[in-house]
């Protein structure tokens, strides 16, 4: 979590770290702080958001061509002022700003305080820079050096950028476990944790690995590896696609409306170049080393967490159904310390929006410790999962800024349903003619998806009316019911209303005894084979007087009869259905989130990319 941008070059620092800190909100958003680096160093920290810093700082008319800003996901210590980034170490030779979390800090802490060292604030990151002080004072060493040596003591995971002010025309940056890129301009340098503070200044990328040590000075910069003085790498100069229009709001209220709205592209721009209904071919171009290895697996494990979990459900469906291989999920925070059993002909398919979940990152190790070929599904090119996996598909759905996700959902779906189809092909699974239709299919989804979102302004009346809910609860079978899963997490973590989403058959074991007349249930019932058993799942609301908001199938006159509220979603292949039902149910949290003035695209205690475990 948390946003980190630097800047050494020869423009004034503060604008471009403002812009940057803006950009890279949704990662942190507790506090942030600024530090400009000139004769000496100022540094301005604030708890709340970035603009709260910029109105604080902008009349200063701070001048420095080279400075830090961060915006901070407290782990260590409280959101307010003091454990806002960045940090200065006791005698204000070295400023430091962190992503990630010193997890032997209490130990360095003791042992810093042994040697005189006092403390401001509570974070872990004050003991590190800390540290690099003492370490740089006693051992009479440059900057870089003591960096090193400091690093090499402390335990956890960093993305860090830290500048001394006894050596003030460089900036240093290490990395281990949190991401890092640099921006490389004409004698200027970008330092930041995603590259879209940096886009529009340069597409030269350099992105950071794990262990990598950057010195950097507006002329050139070096690249080491931490643990050996005697590694010196090549920088390896990328080129960023990605435009800055795809990270604006471009006039929609909020990112996740934009997000929402995008998904008819976002779904096309996933199955560009694979999925070619004209000529009746898939092509998967990033799993062409694996796929031998995927289609005669036993045994196919999803990994990930949140939002990618509930695709990975979808995932072992499809996989399943189609792909006819026993497939199991797990959340990777689970999967990474109940010692699961781990066989080398096992597959596990990795999913994260951004490539850098922490819990993801640690689960994929373990599985490659154990001899499993592993596959990534992830939307951020370059990030850390593509490149710890031997295969993948990205998901291309552009950034992904409202924290909610949403495009990120169906378009790992689709990349999910691509792989099932493709398994099933090769495998003999399915029959061309299966194979034909879901081709055709899917590629209609996202025309049908538009027709959905011509409802918005019927969601929004439909919202209003049950803004105030204090209790939600989100049904639904088969395909449905990891959407049903998907569409109560979407309520919950943006318009803080408790929400569930369930299998509509445990109903009766235990979550009917919630329902009453002030309990909206929204139940996604659109035509699959359990249509009749969802149907008598509606009765059961009913009869205890509960509000059914229903999902349905286009024409779907049943339904409509007995339900409250009905949506309806263009019919489609049982198995493409998640793709549909859920925008709907994106679209009601988007608007009861609003409606209740919630902070939509940062909602509280969240942050976008979890970096940290
Ligand atoms: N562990 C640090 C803190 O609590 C950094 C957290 C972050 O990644 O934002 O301040």
């Amino acid at each position: 979590m948390c946003g980190i941008v630097g800047y050494i070059g020869n423009k004034q620092a503060y604008n471009i770290l403002i812009k940057g800190l803006k950009r890279l909100e949704y990662r942190g958003y507790d506090s942030a702080g600024i530090a400009i680096i000139n004769q000496g160093c100022k540094i301005f920290k604030k708890q709340g958001k970035v603009s709260e810093l910029d109105a604080l700082v902008k009349s200063k008319n701070l001048h420095g061509t080279i400075g830090l800003g961060h915006t901070r996901w407290a782990t260590h210590g409280e959101p307010n002022d003091t454990n806002a980034h960045p940090h200065e170490s006791m005698h204000k030779k070295f400023i430091i700003i962190h992503n990630g979390i010193i997890e032997n800090y209490t130990r360095l802490k003791k042992r810093l305080e042994d040697r005189g060292y006092k403390f401001k604030s509570d974070t872990d990151t004050e003991v590190l820079v800390n540290l690099i002080e003492y370490i740089y004072i006693k051992g009479k060493l440059d900057a870089e050096t003591a960096v090193r040596l400091a690093l090499s003591k402390v335990v956890g995971a960093y993305g860090l950028v830290i500048a001394c002010t006894d050596e003030k025309d460089k900036l240093i940056a290490a990395r281990k476990g949190s991401p890092l890129v640099i921006g490389v301009g004409e004698q200027e340098y970008f330092l930041a944790s995603d590259a879209t503070p940096i886009v529009e200044y340069t597409k030269s990328v350099i992105y950071l690995h794990d262990d990598d040590m950057a010195v950097i000075g507006r002329n050139g910069m070096s690249l080491r590896n931490l643990k050996s003085t005697k590694i010196h790498k090549k920088p390896i100069i990328q080129k960023l696609e990605l435009d800055v229009d795809k990270i604006e709001k471009n006039g929609f209220a909020h990112y996740m409306l934009k997000e929402i709205h995008e998904q008819p592209r976002s779904i096309k721009d996933t199955f560009r170049g694979r999925l070619r209904p004209d000529v009746n071919a898939l092509k998967l171009g990033g799993l062409h080393y694996v796929m031998k290895d995927i289609i005669h697996a036993k045994r196919i494990i999803i990994i990930a967490c949140g939002t990618s979990y509930h695709a990975g459900l979808v995932g072992e469906f499809l996989i399943e159904e189609f792909g006819r291989i026993p497939t199991e999920v797990e959340y990777a925070s689970e999967f990474r310390y109940r010692d699961p059993i781990i066989y080398e002909s096992d597959i596990v398919i990795a999913i994260s929006q951004s490539g850098e979940t922490a819990d993801t990152l640690a689960a994929i190790e373990l599985a490659k410790s154990k001899g499993a070929t592993v596959v990534g599904i992830c939307n951020v090119v370059g990030s850390s999962i593509p490149r710890a996996t031997m295969g993948g598909v990205y998901t291309h759905a552009g950034p992904e800024i409202g924290v909610a996700s949403t495009k990120a959902f169906t378009t790992q779906v689709t990349v999910l349903i691509m792989m099932a189809m493709e398994i099933g092909y090769k495998n003999g699974a399915i029959k061309e003619e299966q194979y034909s239709k879901l081709i055709k299919e899917l590629s209609l989804i996202p025309e049908k998806i538009s027709t959905i979102l011509k409802q918005g302004d019927y969601i929004k009346e439909i919202s209003a009316i049950y803004k105030d809910a204090t209790n939600a609860l989100y049904l639904g079978r088969g395909y449905l019911y990891p959407v049903a899963m998907e569409g109560a997490l979407k309520l919950k973590e943006i318009s803080y209303i408790h929400a569930e989403g369930y299998p509509a058959a445990e109903m009766k074991h235990g979550p009917i005894a919630l329902i009453d007349e002030n309990m909206p249930v929204i139940i996604i019932a659109t035509k699959d084979k359990s249509y009749e058993k969802i149907v008598n799942n509606i009765q059961e609301v009913k009869a205890r007087k509960g509000i059914v908001i229903a999902i349905v199938t286009e024409g779907d006159n049943t339904i409509s009869s007995m339900a409250d509220h009905v949506v309806e979603v263009p019919d489609t292949e049982f198995a493409l259905a998640p793709l549909l039902t859920v925008i709907p149910l994106q679209l009601f949290s988007y608007y009861i989130a609003v409606m209740r003035g919630c902070n939509v695209d940062q909602p509280r205690n969240l942050a976008k990319s979890v970096t940290v475990e």
